[in-house]
């Protein structure tokens, strides 16, 4: 038995994509977004799950869709990222982004020199200016694309850079300007996916799905849409009580001596501290770098100085003596009147920030 893992539930994630399908066209496809290790809750058996159930599985680096391939999942696979190890691409069967005219000149070069398709989506820059092309390049991704023959133009995609509950106008924005390249692809193939929504703005803006969405965090628990369509937490992260004691009043407990008992007190040690998250509560909800790093930050910040609960044992908070070590933290189990071995503990943190090196364990059967 491990002291600490990541229960991820599967029923709430097929109940969470059943509730986002009922949002979507009979037609639409789904692109389940599994980067970073499906957001901390294990890309291998999240793709596996899903496979059957979804268009596309989206990663976000190339050894990310490797790393499926070689652990057996058959679905397509999109790159989001722009990669150029064409050979890695062909023999992982992975669709890639063509994010420059140059990235696109060499995957041609490559395709006709070893005579091997291989399929891609450009990505075009509709207002967030990170990978994309712009709209005045397109004539000549036309030309390129009308002389290959092996290289594959599948889909054409976009970002939103916020989302429509937070920035309506912005998002309206984008879609029409990536309309307008729907438009140009048109007049020459018809056969082509279009995609540009992630969960919230699949969600609260439907204009936005033509025929794919992009769906990551909506998967794995409650996001950030206007709307509530009832999406469920999916992971619950668990620990065992490694060690117990009791402690007399008056007594220093954990570094730095700042937390003092003040009556006859029960602790126990958990094997989890601020290295493996402990103390990083919740994540941003959404998808931005920068936003996660800053709540990141924001959430140590105020784990530190204000000792915030996270720990509950059957659903009763209970405090955290001193700060999270490194590898251990200290917990108050005085309120609870039988201290049984094998004690387990559940802390509330994002699976984002629960380290890889931690187990994930999956309930597939519904409990009873
Ligand atoms: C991460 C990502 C998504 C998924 O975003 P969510 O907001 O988690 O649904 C979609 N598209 C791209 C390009 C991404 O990088």
């Amino acid at each position: 038995m491990s002291d600490i893992y990541l229960e991820v539930n599967l029923h709430n994630l097929y109940y969470n994509l059943s509730k986002i399908r009922k949002e979507l066209n009979q037609h639409t496809m789904i692109m389940a977004v599994v980067k970073g290790n499906a957001y901390g809750h294990g890309s291998i058996e999240i793709s596996k799950a899903l496979s059957q159930e979804i268009d596309y599985l989206g990663v976000g680096l190339l050894n990310e869709g490797v790393e499926l391939r070689t652990n057996g999942v058959k679905a397509p696979i999109f790159l989001m990222g722009p990669t150029d190890d064409f050979e890695t691409v062909y023999s992982n069967n992975i669709t890639i982004s063509i994010c420059s005219i140059t990235q696109l000149e060499k995957l041609i070069e490559w395709t006709n020199t070893n005579k091997k398709e291989i399929k891609f989506h450009i990505k075009v820059e509709t207002g967030m200016n990170r990978f994309g092309i712009n709209y005045d390049q397109m004539e000549k991704v036309k030309f390129l694309c009308e002389n290959s023959s092996y290289s594959i133009l599948e889909g054409v995609y976009s970002h939103f850079a916020t989302t429509y509950k937070n920035n309506k106008k912005h998002v309206q924005k984008q879609k029409d300007k990536f309309d307008k390249y729907i438009e140009f692809f048109n007049q020459y193939n018809n056969k082509i996916y279009y995609h540009i929504a992630n969960s919230e703005n699949a969600i609260d803006y439907k204009e936005a799905h033509y025929n794919m969405v992009r769906i990551g965090n909506a998967l794995y628990g409650p996001c950030n849409s206007k709307k509530n369509i009832g999406l469920l937490k999916i992971a619950n992260l668990k620990a065992r009580v490694v060690y117990t004691k009791k402690v007399m009043a008056g007594e220093n407990i954990g570094y730095g001596n700042n937390y003092k008992s003040k009556n006859e007190m029960n602790i126990g040690i958990i094997s989890m501290g601020f290295y493996s998250g402990l103390g990083l509560i919740k994540k941003p909800l959404g998808s931005k770098f920068s936003s996660v790093t800053i709540y990141y930050l924001k959430e140590i910040y105020r784990y530190l100085f204000k000792n915030k609960t996270v720990i509950y044992y059957k659903g009763r908070p209970l405090d955290i003596l001193g700060k999270p070590n490194m590898q251990y933290t200290i917990i108050d189990l005085s309120k609870i009147k039988e201290i049984q071995e094998n004690l387990e503990v559940e802390i509330k943190v994002s699976p984002i920030f629960v380290q890889d090196n931690i187990k994930r364990t999956y309930i597939s059967e519904v409990k009873s």
